[in-house]
């Protein structure tokens, strides 16, 4: 006997997976350099060079036994200091150590979060286009997932269909800005309006509804957009951080998560992510990673490499005919497949040999999403293809 919501979940791959791994198959038989994969969200850009410094340095000057070692549960303290600090220079916030919890990057700690927050018949909304692994994430806390389309063709938040979609049993609403994977970045004005709307649900229905943040692409913004701190702007904010791509470490696991003491029952949410993180098999991050952050968390990327692809993908892409809204963030790019059919354009495009994830699983299946973290001249490679597609 074995669970069959696990097994469905395990043996149906996502269809980002199943497209790498087809890409992998092809390079086999015709040449990586030949197989045009945008498929997979993977940096592209080597962390900064202080984080390998800082791993040499850790391993040459800390004890062998303290750096392999168990830490606290939520954290190395200087780990936590580091972080609480950066965030108060940054943002002239006033984040202390004990608000954060250091995780094993946003995956992990949005279960976490979503496991704390989980009550008989809650809900969390997500906004369409929104990453796959929400639904998995929100079910498997018990909750359901409510869905709202964002406002085409900018995908900022559509409020009235937001408002529409909040009722008693909402929990929670996850935003995530820069998008992935629209590339969008959530304005003040669109901030502002999220944060009155959701004070005034909170207030109706007697209980806070929270955002949770899910911010793993926070540093990655494009011709001077900024992304907002939100506890700043909504004090029922809790944030979901990860360094997995702003200093390109996503296999190393790890970032935290930000309860603000401003946020409604904030203690009690604090424990409670402690409890359900403790539920779910969290130990600690990784300790040689903590002790690196705690080096490094003032680092932001060096951004000109997938600035200089993301202006090549879209001006290429808009030349060629195809509908697509320039993106301030993150690395990805959301475009409308032409004939409005994501899946059939995919396939399509698979022929030639180009990966392009079609968009139903993010929830918008007439629009297909394009990773450039990737080589230059694989852009360059792609486009008269992109061209003959059209
Ligand atoms: N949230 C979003 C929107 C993502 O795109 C990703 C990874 O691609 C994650 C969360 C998970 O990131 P992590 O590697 O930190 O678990």
């Amino acid at each position: 006997m074995y669970n069959h919501t696990a097994f469905a979940l395990g043996a149906n791959r996502s269809c980002i997976r199943e497209l790498f791994e087809y890409g992998r198959m092809r390079a086999g038989i015709v040449g990586a350099e030949n197989v045009l994969d945008f498929s997979l969200g993977n940096p592209s850009i080597p962390s900064p060079p202080e984080v390998n410094q800082a791993i040499e340095e850790i391993l040459k000057d800390t004890d062998s036994l303290l750096v392999h070692g168990y830490t606290s549960a939520v954290g190395d303290l200087q780990t936590r200091q580091a972080i609480a600090a950066d965030l108060n220079e940054r943002y002239d916030a006033s984040v202390a150590p004990e608000d954060l919890f250091i995780g094993c990057g946003a995956a992990p700690e949005l279960t976490a979060v979503l496991h704390a927050l989980a009550i008989p018949q809650g809900e969390v909304v997500v906004i369409a286009p929104f990453f796959p692994e929400y639904r998995p994430f929100v079910e498997g806390a018990g909750m359901t997932l409510r869905i709202v389309p964002a406002d085409i063709p900018d995908f900022q938040i559509d409020m009235a269909a937001l408002e529409g979609c909040i009722n008693s049993h909402t929990q929670a609403v996850i935003i995530n800005s820069p998008n992935n994977p629209a590339g969008t970045v959530y304005t003040e004005k669109t901030l502002q309006a999220l944060a009155s709307l959701l004070r005034k649900k909170s207030e109706e229905f007697g209980h806070p509804v929270y955002i949770i943040s899910d911010e793993p692409y926070r540093e990655l913004v494009y011709d001077g957009a900024k992304a907002a701190f939100i506890p700043l702007i909504y004090e029922n904010t809790i944030v979901c951080y990860s360094y997995s791509k702003s200093l390109s470490l996503p296999g190393e696991r790890i970032g935290y998560v930000y309860v603000p003491k401003a946020a409604a029952d904030s203690a009690q949410v604090y424990a409670a992510v402690c409890g359900a993180a403790r539920r779910l098999g969290h130990v600690c991050a990784p300790s040689l990673m903590q002790k690196v952050i705690a080096r490094c968390a003032q680092l932001r990327p060096d951004l000109q490499a997938y600035d200089r692809n993301r202006k090549a993908l879209w001006q290429g892409l808009v030349d060629a005919g195809y509908e697509v809204a320039k993106p301030e963030g993150a690395f990805y790019l959301f475009v409308k497949a032409p004939g409005g059919d994501a899946k059939a354009f995919s396939e399509k495009a698979k022929a030639r040999d180009l990966l392009v994830v079609p968009g139903d699983d993010f929830g918008c299946g007439s629009y297909f999403r394009l990773c450039y973290c990737v080589s230059y001249e694989q852009i360059q490679k792609s486009l008269p293809i992109f061209r003959e597609l059209i």
